[in-house]
């Protein structure tokens, strides 16, 4: 037994793999099933070309066991196995891949379930074992071999008795240390669990010994341990199943099953694409909201296999944010992944995915609306405000997709509608859609604003979420129509007469709305009298882009600048109050003062807006009671 060494270079790279490739320890289960799952593809693909060679699924599988006493792991297969000369140059040789080889010698271009390709996973064993003994008898090999390593000192390969071919690899263990504790890879539910994570999808069998405590026969209350061969993993995943032979009750059990919720999924999407990049999907759209989705914890991503392997828990890169709600898993062939199989290489082919993907959910939302209108408004309650994001985020790239799936509150309808709805119904001579926003359907229908709009009977959407009038200020118009606040200046529904009168009244009345505007210095740019007030005396309206919401807004947030919609006073000529106004303007002038203030913090009341000096306001009241 004469021990080789590993080359300079080697031992140099086993000791950086061994330490630093991998994030978590446990993915070294992951990568020798992997192996041995190759391994037996190996004779799978063999025996397609090779009369000599059956292939009977039943005799091939992967087999874990775990010994407490002896602190060792076992992984066996019944796949290939290695010559002397393989074990030499596959183990013997880091980042030499066997398996690679084989696939170009084979020519093995679909089909393509081989994992292997880098020839380093195998060395990840060193993580949390102290030695590694692989067992192995070669396919159509008269002799069995045995090679060991205790990591960078090298290996030895021995010859050894092995009846069956395949490969039985035996890991000693780590001792525990002060501060790492390697007992979980003794324990048969924590092992369970590892491989259930990563290699549940895996084509063979992946069995354990686990043991049950049973009632021991001939005995009423006494136990057993007894240990029963169980077969771990589920082999076929879901994905690659025929669409048409599944229901949309094994879609929803496999959402159960993923933990991907505890709802129901509004939908589910199942994809299977061959063009310019191949993948399976399965994807749902869930009908609550998780608990902490609008929490900074909540991390958007699919679940990323490669040939059926987990490779990622959470790939963000696969959905955009405003589909963050989005669950389930991609998996693909063609994936460019780095050395650990943790992270991608390149992310051309992903980036595909992940475009075909969006749009893909795009569409199924929009079937979803125009189909189950009940379970997209059920959705859209949940989720409807990434959507909205979504149209104001990437300097509004996404918006023509995104348009066609946000709803409003409408005031006519008394319920959701989509802008395609709201403009399909337009008289002729309305001009904009209007809108109006405020904290809630209750606040927003008692605002005076709206009772112009309102009698012309023109259809007004409620705007109450925060980034409604920003996403709408992204879209600008929809199917041409400009939206227009029901608080801006213009609402351009004004006739010739409306116009002319209004103009006359504000010449008549020019010195007491300056007298009024000058009280309110810094606090409104103009007072003027109104054409949209019926019943109330007053209201604040807007000029140019920012409202009043969008002030709030934009307040509300850190680092805020001290940021100003252009307010107008605006007052209802046709009210007691103005008359009021008209007389305290000719024989008492702090009277006037006095009515100016209260109307405008009225104003700015009615608007959700806090009023200046609240005493002040208090007191002011008071005066008037007098
Ligand atoms: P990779 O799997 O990426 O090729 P590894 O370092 O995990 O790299 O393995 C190196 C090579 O060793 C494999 O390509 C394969 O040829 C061989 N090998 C590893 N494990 C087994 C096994 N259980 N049975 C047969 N061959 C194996």
């Amino acid at each position: 037994m004469k021990k080789k060494q590993f080359k300079a270079e080697s031992k140099r790279l086993l000791e950086m793999m061994i330490n630093s490739i991998y994030s978590h320890r446990e993915i070294f289960l992951r990568e020798l099933i992997s192996n041995s799952s190759d391994a037996i593809d190996k004779i799978y693909y063999k025996a397609l070309t090779d009369e000599t060679i059956s292939f009977n699924q039943e005799n091939y599988y992967i087999k874990v066991t775990a010994n407490k006493e002896d602190r060792t792991l076992t992984i066996a297969d019944t796949g290939i196995g290695m010559t002397k000369e393989e074990l030499e140059n596959n183990l013997g040789i880091i980042a030499k891949s066997g398996s690679l080889a084989f696939k170009n010698e084979n020519e093995i271009k679909d089909g393509h379930d081989i994992i292997g390709q880098f020839g380093v996973g195998f060395y990840s064993a060193f993580m949390v074992a102290d030695v590694v003994t692989v067992t192995s008898k070669a396919l159509g090999a008269d002799e069995a071999y045995k090679w060991q390593s205790s990591g960078t000192e090298g290996y030895t390969i021995d010859s050894v008795d092995k009846d069956k071919v395949g490969t039985v690899i035996t890991l000693k263990i780590k001792e525990n240390t002060e501060d790492e504790s390697y007992d979980e890879f003794l324990e048969e539910y924590r092992l369970q669990s590892i491989i259930k994570k990563y290699s549940n999808f895996i084509r063979y069998p992946i069995k354990m010994d686990v043991s049950s405590r049973k009632p021991k026969e001939g005995t009423e209350d006494e136990y057993e341990e007894t240990k029963e061969e169980q077969v771990v993993n589920s082999m076929v995943p879901i994905w690659r199943k025929n669409k048409k032979e599944l229901t949309t009750e094994d879609y929803e059990n496999f959402y159960r099953e993923k933990h991907y919720g505890f709802d129901k999924p509004v939908k589910h999407i199942h994809l299977t694409v061959d063009g310019a990049v191949r993948y399976n999907a399965i994807l749902y759209i869930p009908e609550k909201v998780p608990f902490d989705f609008y929490t900074k914890d909540f991390e958007k991503g699919l679940e990323l296999y490669s040939n059926g392997v987990l490779i990622m828990d959470k790939c963000s890169d696969l959905l955009p944010d405003y589909f963050s709600f989005v669950k389930g898993m991609v998996d693909s062939e063609d994936l460019s992944l780095n050395i650990s199989r943790e992270i991608l290489q390149h992310d051309k082919q992903l980036k595909l995915i992940a475009k075909n993907i969006k749009n893909k959910i795009a569409s199924q939302l929009q079937s979803l609306l125009r189909d189950e209108r009940d379970k997209y408004v059920e959705f859209f309650n949940s989720f409807g405000r990434q959507l909205k994001y979504g149209i104001y985020s990437d300097f509004g790239a996404n918006k023509e997709s995104l348009q066609e799936l946000v709803m409003f509150y409408s005031s006519t309808e008394k319920k959701l509608v989509t802008l395609e709805e709201y403009v399909s119904r337009m008289p002729e001579d309305q001009k904009y859609i209007y809108y109006a926003s405020g904290e809630s359907n209750e606040r927003i229908e008692k605002l005076p604003q709206i009772e112009l709009v309102s009698d012309k009977g023109y259809e007004i959407l409620y705007f109450t979420d925060e980034i409604d009038e920003f996403a709408i200020k992204m879209l600008m118009t929809y199917k041409e129509k400009e939206f227009k606040s029901v608080s801006s200046g213009d609402l351009g529904i004004d006739s010739d007469d409306t116009k002319e009168n209004n103009d006359a009244e504000q010449t008549e009345n020019k010195e007491l709305l300056e007298y009024m505007k000058n009280i309110l210095t810094g606090q409104v740019k103009d007072v003027k009298i109104s054409k949209r007030l019926k019943s109330h005396p007053v209201c604040l309206s807007t000029e140019g882009e920012l409202t009043i919401e969008m002030e709030k807004i934009l307040k509300s947030m850190p680092n805020n600048q001290n940021i100003q919609a252009e307010k107008v006073l605006e007052i209802n000529a046709n009210h007691e109050v103005f008359k009021s106004l008209k007389t305290a303007f000719e024989s008492d002038k702090e009277k006037l003062d006095l009515y100016t203030k209260l109307l405008y913090s009225q104003a700015l009341l009615i608007e959700g807006l806090p009023i200046n000096d609240p005493l002040e306001f208090t007191n002011d009241i008071c005066k008037i009671m007098k």
